[in-house]
């Protein structure tokens, strides 16, 4: 028999989207992805980015603050409270053209459901030199809360490329382990919340390396990445930062490859939602929320906003199918 609902992604979205679903009585079933090797490499484990962040200090609730895998693991808890069926594994495949819809997991389980809420998040970007793509895991990294405490960081110049929140909050977190900082931003100025700039720019372990751009990470083979070589984008001065690691906080793509275009997405990829308002997308009966379909505001209170409603519209949909 086919599902009601099938939930595909882990962050605060599917959650939300899960929680809302299992106290509807739709029995939801979460996808929560599969623990690999390539799923670390391309930024999908389980439980979202909140689960390789810091503290979280902007999800009501928490005056406090809260470490974001122990956000990740109590929303979790709450959804699997309500019954709510967890299955670590991927979607791999997705047959939007047929009802109910026809899915294929990494454990080689076909399902049957009549809707899909989409919450795959998005993924960290890179800068695309194949010197970067050489030293991944040797020096590169997109996340310094994964790998910033490795022996091969501590005490050592390090380089953060970026000028966002995510850049400032990982150059941030990286001076507790780092000797310098040498955060490389193509612009004159951040666009990291004023407080986050702030933040980084007053810390003395922090030396903006203000409109340039990576032309090239360095190294050998016995060393991992040695250096990074950056040129002014004014006057095309290049100069080489020694160093032992380089963190790339250059933005986010949104995790929707594995929908084959089946679904209408904009020319960043994220999945268009045809009213503004609502988790209603190009097919009906698929739903999207969180940071998938959100090329703005990205936050984790948004997403679970949204996961809130995409469990209400597809309960909706399923009412007005008849569909009990
Ligand atoms: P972002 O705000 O899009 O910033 C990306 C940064 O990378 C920008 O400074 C951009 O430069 C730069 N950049 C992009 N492509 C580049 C390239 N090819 N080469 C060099 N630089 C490049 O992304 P984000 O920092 O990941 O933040 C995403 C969202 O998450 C934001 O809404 C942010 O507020 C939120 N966030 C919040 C927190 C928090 O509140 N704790 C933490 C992290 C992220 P330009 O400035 O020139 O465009």
């Amino acid at each position: 028999m086919a599902e009601k609902i099938i939930i595909i992604g882990s962050g605060p979205a599917g959650w939300t989207s899960a929680i809302y679903a299992a106290r509807a009585n739709l029995r939801p079933v979460v996808y929560e992805g599969a623990i690999s090797e390539e799923n670390r490499l391309k930024g999908t484990l389980p439980l979202g980015q909140l689960n390789i962040t810091t503290e979280v200090e902007n999800f009501p609730g928490f005056p406090e603050g809260i470490l974001g895998p122990e956000l990740m693991i109590r929303m979790r808890e709450q959804a699997a409270r309500f019954e709510t069926r967890i299955l670590t594994e991927d979607i791999t495949s997705i047959d939007l053209s047929r009802r109910p819809f026809v899915l294929g997991d990494s454990a080689g389980n076909r399902v049957e459901t009549h809707t899909v809420v989409i919450s795959t998040g998005a993924s960290a970007n890179y800068l695309g030199l194949d010197s970067e793509e050489r030293f991944k895991n040797r020096g590169v990294s997109a996340c310094a809360v994964c790998d910033g405490a490795l022996p091969r960081f501590r005490n050592q110049p390090l380089v953060v490329v970026g000028g966002g929140d995510s850049a400032a909050e990982e150059g941030s977190y990286l001076t507790k382990f780092a000797h310098t900082v040498h955060l490389v931003h193509r612009r004159d100025s951040l666009r990291a919340s004023p407080i986050m700039a702030r933040r980084i720019l007053d810390n003395p372990k922090v030396k903006p390396v203000l409109n340039s751009v990576v032309e090239e990470v360095l190294g050998d083979d016995e060393r991992g990445l040695t250096g990074v070589r950056v040129k002014h984008v004014h006057s095309g001065q290049t100069q080489t930062i020694p160093a032992t690691g380089m963190f790339v906080a250059i933005g986010h793509t949104p995790n929707t490859a594995f929908l084959n275009n089946q679904l209408k997405l904009d020319s960043k990829g994220f999945i268009v939602l045809t009213d503004p308002f609502r988790t209603t997308t190009s097919v009906e009966g698929v739903f999207a929320a969180g940071d998938v379909a959100d090329p703005l505001y990205k936050q984790a209170i948004t997403a679970a906003g949204m996961g809130c409603k995409a469990a209400m519209d597809a309960e909706r949909w399923l009412a007005a199918m008849g569909i009990h």
